[in-house]
């Protein structure tokens, strides 16, 4: 965070929005006659880095005049502190420009103006990474905007934070323990983007390493799973998630050298192995862009590995994005679609896990599998309407090849009937 102590100017922050204004003015939206900062002095704010810190040229005259304070053309953080003013880059564009009389479409491209200086703003602010182990995770997703629990050990997620719209966060930390209950061959931990205390971007990462493994030895490319990106804005939301990426790569010493051959139509290719992701589809071609390789790489957004926990319940479950399948049998996370009694699938917001469902081989309505009836005439399985009780043959038919038979009030099957 800037201090008076600590605060430097960021050049990139002043040229580009010199050249929001010099972009306005090409549209030839008339100038603000009132408004006659000084460029010069022109900076990013101390308070706060996404604002413009400014000073009039009327204002300095008359510090000049009546305080006999005179300005240097860079200011002191202290005279900058003292003396100016600081306003967001929109209400800076609207305070130099007059937007009184102009067009529908000068006004459209005002505002795209804007907030295209907003993004690139936003980018140049500087991000770090920080982990967190399985155990922290539910604190994670329990902070809440609004709350007692705004914060974690300081870090907070902003109230215009699009963190607070994923379906689990602010929940309570008790949904999340299946997190904190891995397997000791595996592992999960939630890597984050901090920008002054605030987490800006987050995603769960899995790994199929143990634990105490995690970010000391080298792990193969597809040995990790980049599971769902988070981030505060849907502004340069590619790029963060990009950032978020190549840092996950980095912290947890991910082997990126690794190509695999490929065979396509045109013959064999070698391709760089990549962890898949599961924002792979917003990510790749930036990703691609950023190695700076002629090589093709590998990065889907499919997750393939499985993941064992410890226990086959918990009292709460949270929505997972990839791992939706819960097998209780063998205490399995998985992503590929699962069938049986066995199966939870972990895809409600409301801290339950639903019961698989599947479809009667008859009529096809939906059941729960623990309720479906085995037909062995027919190797079929089907739901109550679809099937009765045989005394005969002491077994279930279908319905449709039941007889009734009114003398011993009993079903009978058809195909054993002498008709
Ligand atoms: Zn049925």
């Amino acid at each position: 965070m800037n201090t008076l102590n600590t605060y430097k100017p960021n050049k990139h922050f002043k040229l580009i929005t010199l050249e929001m204004i010099d972009k306005i003015a090409a549209l030839e939206i008339p100038e603000n006659n009132k408004f006659n900062f000084c460029k010069i002095s022109l900076a990013q704010a101390i308070v706060n880095p996404l604002k413009v810190s400014y000073i009039k040229q009327d204002k300095i005259k008359s510090l000049m005049e009546h305080a006999k304070v005179i300005l240097p053309l860079s200011p002191t953080a202290e005279q900058r502190n003292k003396y100016f003013n600081a306003c967001s880059l929109e209400k800076f564009a609207n305070h130099i420009f007059n937007k009184e009389g102009i067009t529908s479409d000068q006004l459209k491209e005002f505002n795209d103006i804007v907030k295209k200086t907003k993004e690139r703003a936003n980018a140049t602010l500087i991000k770090d990474f920080k982990r967190f182990t399985a155990l922290e995770i539910p604190e994670i997703y329990h902070i809440n905007n609004g709350t007692d629990s705004k914060t974690y050990e300081g870090y907070h997620i902003g109230q215009h934070n699009d963190i607070n719209a994923s379906c689990m966060q602010g929940k309570p930390k008790k949904w999340f323990e299946i997190y904190t209950d891995i397997e000791e061959s595996q592992a999960v931990e939630m890597a984050t983007l901090i920008q002054r205390n605030e987490i800006v971007a987050r995603a769960l990462v899995w790994f199929d390493v143990p634990a105490d493994e995690v970010g000391k030895n080298v792990i193969d490319s597809k040995k990790i799973y980049i599971d769902r990106i988070y981030t505060k804005t849907q502004e340069h939301r590619a790029e963060t998630q990009t950032e978020i990426y190549f840092q996950i790569l980095k912290q947890y010493k991910v082997q990126t050298e690794t190509t695999e051959e490929i065979s396509t139509p045109s013959g064999a290719i070698e391709k760089l192995v990549l962890p898949n992701c599961y924002n792979a589809c917003n990510i790749i071609e930036k990703v691609k862009a950023r190695l700076n390789t002629t090589k093709e790489i590998k990065l889907h957004s499919y997750c393939n590995i499985d993941i064992e926990t410890n226990s086959d319940s918990y009292d709460y479950y949270p929505y997972l994005d990839s791992l939706q399948y819960f097998n209780t049998y063998d205490q399995r996370l998985t992503a590929d679609e699962e069938h049986g009694s066995d199966v939870l699938k972990l895809e409600t917001t409301n801290g339950q896990a639903n019961a698989v469902m599947c479809s009667c081989d008859q009529c096809s309505a939906d059941m729960e599998e623990d309720d479906s009836i085995y037909i062995e005439t027919e190797d079929m399985r089907v739901c109550d309407d679809c099937a009765i009780y045989c005394d005969d043959r002491d077994e279930y038919i279908l319905t449709d090849d039941a007889v009734y038979n009114n003398n011993t009030n009993q079903y009978l099957y058809r195909p054993d009937l002498d008709l």
